[in-house]
């Protein structure tokens, strides 16, 4: 009989870190995916982080997680978004060579224990009493599991369009999940159609890059992965940037009628932050012109991503669109864009955990929980995996809590609050963002994947060390003081233009906006991870102080419990649109509660003096 502890169905980027993670957590895991040669496919522009996206990357890099190393061994091209504002805001991005990537991948996968891969198509799933008992591939065969992950990106359902053309298909040149998504619209779960777009890609050849600004990669190089020191870096290209004018916006405005999206065959509601160009030109009709970069697909390719033109215009329009642009005058097309809907599933009916409400060991984990990107998968993946694996223990989940990780934000807004559109990370959904840095992910979060097992020993070993390392870094900022009118003084004041009247540490000199870890006198050639934390944690540390007395504030609430047996209708008082929503969403606790639009301060009080009532 063929039988795992868990399946993973499907080898996108949350299916590869939930089976790397509940592999590495000692679980029997098999991988069944549509083809071995798509694992770790980027659909579209294949580039990893940016802003609140790097912050996820770098989370699932501390909990041993996979692509914050493979975009840092494929990357040919890195930037530091943001950084003249705060350490919050402040972000990594890489642009990848999508083969490169794909191949760290599946190299990281070839080497972790307890992990089969299968190359199939999932059709159906076997339960029995509430409860997932394993699934049938499309030859018929039968694997049974104690857990199953669901992570199908956008096949279920998948249908693509390119103008009035209409294709089924779950990204170009894949087939839908056709069976699968019929079995699971027969379940009692909510679903709804989204769509996402891709830009045609460009031969590199045909373009005239005189006419663009260039962009190079920042030096020195950074990095997504806490492990970068042991990785081999590609080489390093440069992107470039050009821009949409009025005779592009003329031909996209005389084609709208050519547009799936306009003409209403596409009816999912798409990216609010990621719109098709068609969107672009429409909703900011007083735009002039709009910012594309363009962005290598690779080091051994010369496509050419043009980020920022996704559309499903016909063929022809687009050939026309692209040709009005600066540059790409006798730019040849090498794939169409396209538009993709799909069924997503509405989270509200899964657990924290992401295991579903309606069956027991079912989870569900990427863009079929209504997210985009990869990154939001790749850490809806590594929770599902983690949270399988504990299952399979008889261990108590693990899920981040909102201060403790964007992971928490994601999956706490999805399961709350649900979504209607494709949801993306931002950093202004964290309410405690100045605690939840890129920089300090790894001290946020290592302990705990050490813990669950997922931290390999030279890592952690590099973790202590650095830890080590800052702390006795800031003990010596604190000791060593700065004498007016010495040398060093004399340095730091030409450089802020601010006369240093009184003897200081170098910790308070190092609160002052202008001065940077590197300006001060001793400073030493530490990791810039290293520097970035030590920075943020000496210069917010009044901010994050406040911010740690919210947590405080905000746990009592977290700790109170609201019964699953509660019927909101009997709490007295509550307005209809609040016991609607509480119904819809059944908080389990009264922080999840007040987070609901609509619940109102004085809806939680009348919630608390019902539980009060007992
Ligand atoms: P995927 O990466 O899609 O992986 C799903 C995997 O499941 C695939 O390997 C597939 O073969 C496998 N599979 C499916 N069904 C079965 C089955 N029945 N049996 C076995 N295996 C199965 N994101 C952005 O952030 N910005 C963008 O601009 C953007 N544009 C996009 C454009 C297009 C055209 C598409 C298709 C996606 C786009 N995305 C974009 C989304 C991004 O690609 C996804 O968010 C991300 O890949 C989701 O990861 P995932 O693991 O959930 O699914």
């Amino acid at each position: 009989m063929d039988k795992s502890d868990i399946i993973i169905i499907g080898g996108g980027h949350a299916g590869v870190e939930a089976a790397a993670a509940a592999a590495k957590m000692g679980c029997k895991v098999l991988l069944v995916t549509h083809k071995i040669s798509t694992i770790g496919q980027m659909s579209c522009n294949p580039a990893i982080g940016g802003i609140g996206k790097s912050h996820l990357v770098r989370e699932v890099d501390a909990l041993g997680g996979l692509m914050a190393q493979a975009a840092d061994e494929a990357g040919i091209h890195f930037r530091t978004l943001n950084l003249t504002k705060g350490p919050a805001v402040r972000a990594t991005r890489a642009q990848t060579d999508r083969i490169l990537y794909k191949r760290a991948i599946k190299n990281i996968l070839r080497k972790t224990p307890n992990l089969k891969i299968m190359e199939a198509a999932v059709e159906d799933l076997i339960t029995k009493n509430n409860k997932i008992k394993g699934v049938i591939t499309s030859c018929g065969k039968t694997i049974w599991a104690g857990r199953v992950v669901l992570t199908t990106g956008t096949f279920l359902g998948g249908v693509m369009h390119t103008g009035f053309q209409q294709k089924p298909g779950g990204r170009a040149g894949d087939p839908p999940s056709t069976k699968l998504a019929a079995k699971l619209r027969s379940m009692p779960f909510r679903t709804g159609r989204l769509k996402t777009g891709t830009p045609p890609r460009l031969d590199g050849k045909s373009l005239d890059y005189k006419k663009f600004t260039t962009q190079p990669g920042d030096l020195p190089t950074p990095s997504l992965s806490y492990r970068h020191k042991k990785i081999k870096r590609p080489k390093q290209i440069n992107c470039f940037i050009t821009r949409t004018n009025p005779n592009t916006h003329d031909i996209i405005r005389s084609s709208l009628d050519e547009s799936p999206l306009y003409t209403g065959t596409i009816k999912g509601s798409g990216p609010r932050y990621c719109p098709s160009i068609e969107d672009k030109v429409v909703r900011f009709s007083d735009k002039e012109s709009h910012q594309i970069f363009v962005e290598p697909e690779g080091l051994t390719t010369t496509e050419i991503y043009p980020n920022g033109i996704s559309t499903s215009l016909p063929a022809a329009t687009q050939e026309k669109l692209v040709q009005s642009i600066r540059g790409f005058e006798k730019a040849k097309i090498t794939k169409y864009g396209y538009a993709i809907e799909y069924d997503y599933f509405d989270p509200r009916d899964l657990q924290h955990t992401l295991e579903t409400k309606h069956l027991e060991g079912l989870y569900f984990a990427g863009q079929i929980n209504g997210t985009t990107g990869y990154e939001e998968a790749a850490a809806q993946g590594i929770l599902a995996g983690i949270n399988a694996a504990l299952g399979i223990k008889g261990a108590p989940p693990w899920v981040p809590q909102r201060h403790e990780a964007y992971m928490g934000v994601l999956v706490d807004d999805l399961i709350s609050l649900g979504t209607k559109e494709p949801y993306r990370m931002f950093t202004s959904r964290a309410e405690y963002r100045l605690i939840l840095r890129e920089d300090n992910a790894d001290m946020r979060l290592m302990s705990k994947g050490r813990e669950l097992g997922l931290v390999d020993d030279l890592s952690w070993k590099d973790h202590l060390q650095k830890k080590k390392e800052s702390e006795r870094e800031v003990e010596r900022l604190k000791r060593t003081t700065l004498i007016p009118g010495s040398r060093e003084a004399g340095g730091l004041e030409i450089k802020t233009k601010e006369k240093i009247r009184t003897q200081k540490s170098l910790y308070e000199i190092l609160k002052r906006p202008k001065i940077y870890y590197l300006d001060l006198p001793g400073a030493r050639a530490l990791p810039k991870n290293t520097i970035d934390e030590i920075e943020a944690g000496v210069k917010y540390l009044g901010y994050v102080v406040r911010q740690e007395e919210e947590i405080r504030k905000q746990k009592k609430n977290e700790e109170t419990p609201i019964p699953d047996s509660l019927n909101f209708k009997n709490v007295i008082g509550l307005s209809n649109e609040a016991r609607q929503k509480l119904i819809e969403s059944k908080p389990s606790n009264i922080a999840r509660a007040a987070r609901l639009p609509g619940i109102t301060p004085a809806a939680i009080s009348l919630l608390l003096v019902h539980l009060n009532r007992g």
